[in-house]
């Protein structure tokens, strides 16, 4: 992939050892290829993001084929399936715990906004009431492509964001805690 993407011109002589980009760039284009997932199946819907996981869609284009088990290791959660009232504490949990940057992906009709059970006493109309969603996927269920697609959309986001921008970062900067580039 092309990096010099300063408008700078490199001399003749220099084009082949030398490569401008900014730091923006570099930053986002190490994290959209290296976004891991956390699954967070909860019903129907984690049928078919465990599918996307699997050979046939070759989720590793993208860098995402390490599902991580813990959100310590994630950089976004994927809620897939009816969100029920018991279940939202221990999901915020959960998001709370992962590392900044971070992203949620909400797949399927429940979890964008309760899907068929949304009238029911038991089931939260959406979990965006409770976390901040990047992407929403819609469908019930959605097909892994529909999912992959989301993932694309993620990237795009991500591209998109300054490293002056991100939370930690600004945290950081506030403390006087200097940033590790
Ligand atoms: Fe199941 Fe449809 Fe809800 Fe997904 S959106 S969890 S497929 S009922």
């Amino acid at each position: 992939e092309k990096l010099n993407t300063s408008g700078l011109e490199i001399p003749k002589e220099l084009e082949n050892v030398i490569q401008l980009t900014t730091l923006d760039r570099i930053y986002n284009w190490s994290r959209r290829n290296s976004v891991w997932p956390m699954m967070f199946g909860l019903a129907c819907c984690a049928i078919e993001m465990i599918c996307t996981a699997a050979s046939r869609y070759d989720l590793s284009r993208f860098g995402m084929e390490v599902m991580r088990p813990s959100p310590r290791q994630a950089d976004v959660i994927i809620v897939s399936g009816t969100v029920t009232k018991k279940m939202v504490p221990q999901i915020v949990r959960l998001y709370n715990q992962m590392a900044e940057p971070k992203y949620v992906i909400s797949m399927g009709a429940c979890a964008n906004g309760g899907g068929p059970f949304k009238e029911g006493y038991s089931v939260v109309p959406g979990i965006d009431k409770f976390l901040p969603v990047d992407v929403y996927i819609p469908g019930c269920p959605p097909t892994p492509q529909a999912l992959l697609n989301g993932l694309i959309t993620l990237q795009k986001k991500i591209d998109g964001e300054s490293i002056s921008k991100v939370r930690w970062y600004q945290k950081n900067v506030e403390e006087g805690i200097p940033i590790p580039v």
